[in-house]
């Protein structure tokens, strides 16, 4: 069985609190656009700023990236020379559809499906998502591809996939990704005991997703769709985020703000909320039993449905179930509008911890003010006593509580067997690609980007 997005969602038995079993999906709706990054004249960018003021954190090892969004660049016909930065480079693109040789279906998505693919000149291995133009233009989810291209090749983040090209034929846009080879987090997670981690390796996944959305923040998005499924793991076993097609973005992204720290050894933090304190969006987006309060009751929501949703990440990661899930979707939403966070005692239920059970009904405050992280953003959360002795800024450097199962490359043994029934091939049917005799793919970037310090996967 498939949500909407085509990936399959069965959540194996679990108890309801009335105690009964269910079997259910998830599934999203719509979603926005979004455009361009960082102010264009701004004297220091914000990736600069965290890097001053942060040193705790993960990002300190993050370099800069372009100062300009690659629309903007395209239309200005700069995109096509050499853009260089501290740790990556956009050029023309240098591939094409016949550059690739299919090997596998990993993956899904809601207009496309992503595909193990090795590049016949270096035989590297990457994944690559191929959307139908066709599909797209159908279901109304063009401006959702463009966005998810802007996000992927302007974000350079150790725990975010990264996009080495993207480029497009007649029918079909392609994205291809570092092939994250452990597979969905969501997978991993349904494969432990009692589908869930024990606190401290919760704890781990929790702080490497925070480090991403941090991250985000800052270069002015907010996600929105954080669940198991769209969490991915590089070969190493840390998260890598992917599917940004639900993201908005903050036009511009605005300077992080600075927190002072109490404590003369406490060094100042980041405020990312300032970067997207402007930005209120009103689309009903989101996965079912993730969606925040807010986005239901459809005024209006902000970065703060970020922390909502990693309070339900962290629930599930540690019960194997979400907190507020219903008979239907009905009963789901009034869960999520009505009901306290109820934290299961039974003899087989995980013990969690005080701090754990303090930080989920922070981030579970229905009131999105009130939540933490609407203050300062990441700092905020990060500051909770739950994460009194993590390492930020050695996170990357931690052995993970997973290592994917060690494949020889191309097998995919961390996937699930997907068959192909509808063929959507690197090569199709021609089809006009045309709204009012215009064509509504030419803002989508053609580029491929050199990241120093590459370990691509070779067969
Ligand atoms: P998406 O459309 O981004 O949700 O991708 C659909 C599915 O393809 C995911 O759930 C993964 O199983 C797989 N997938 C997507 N991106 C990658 C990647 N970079 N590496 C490995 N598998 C991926």
């Amino acid at each position: 069985m498939k949500n909407a997005n085509g990936k399959s969602r069965t959540l194996g038995p679990w108890f309801l609190k009335d105690g009964s079993n269910n079997q259910k999906l998830r599934r999203v709706a719509s979603a926005p656009n979004t455009k361009a990054l960082n102010e264009k004249n701004s004297p220091q960018s914000p990736q600069q700023m965290l890097g001053k003021y942060n040193n705790t954190n993960e990002n300190l090892s993050v370099p800069a990236v372009p100062a300009r969004p690659l629309s903007e660049m395209k239309r200005s016909g700069t995109f096509k020379r050499t853009y260089s930065s501290n740790s990556i480079k956009i050029k023309s693109v240098e591939v094409g559809p016949n550059s690739f040789q299919k090997i596998k279906l990993l993956g899904k998505g809601d207009v496309g499906k992503v595909y193990l693919v090795k590049e016949k000149k270096t035989n590297k291995l990457y994944a690559m998502k191929v959307l139908s133009k066709k599909e797209m233009i159908k279901r109304n989810k063009i401006k959702r591809a463009l966005a998810e291209q802007e996000i992927l090749a302007t974000s350079n983040h150790p725990f975010i996939v990264t996009l080495y090209h993207s480029f497009q034929s007649e029918d079909y846009l392609y994205l291809c990704m570092e092939y994250c080879m452990g597979g969905e987090f969501f997978r991993a997670l349904q494969t432990r005991p009692g589908k869930c981690l024990l606190e401290e390796d919760a704890k781990f996944y929790a702080a490497e997703v925070i480090a991403a959305l941090e991250y985000l923040h800052l270069m002015g998005f907010i996600y929105r769709d954080l669940k198991p499924e769209n969490i991915l793991l590089h070969q190493s076993g840390h998260i890598m985020l992917s599917d940004f097609d639900l993201s908005k973005q903050s036009h511009p992204a605005n300077m992080p703000g600075i927190v002072k720290n109490s404590g003369a050894n406490s060094p100042p933090s980041i405020d990312t909320k300032s970067c997207i304190a402007n930005l209120r969006t009103n689309s009903f987006v989101g996965t079912e039993e993730y969606i925040a309060p807010e986005v239901i009751k459809g005024c209006g929501h902000t970065s703060a449905v970020d922390w909502w949703t990693l309070g339900i990440l962290i629930y599930e990661m540690l019960y194997g179930f979400t907190p507020f899930k219903g008979q239907n979707r009905n009963a789901t939403f009034s869960n999520i509008l009505r009901n306290d966070v109820y934290f299961p005692e039974t003899a087989n239920a995980q013990q969690v911890s005080a701090l754990c059970k303090s930080l989920i009904k922070k981030l579970l405050c229905k009131d999105e003010n009130r939540r933490l992280g609407s203050k300062a953003g990441a700092s905020d959360v990060k500051a909770h006593a739950f994460f009194k002795n993590t390492q930020w800024a050695l996170l990357r450097h931690t052995t993970p509580p997973i290592i994917p199962q060690q494949s020889y490359g191309t097998d995919a043994i961390n996937f699930r067997n997907i068959h192909e029934s509808v063929s959507l091939d690197m090569e199709g049917e021609k089809i006009v690609v045309e709204i009012n005799g215009e064509n509504p793919f030419e803002e989508f970037n053609s580029v491929t980007l050199h990241h120093d310090g590459d370990d691509d996967v070779e067969t």
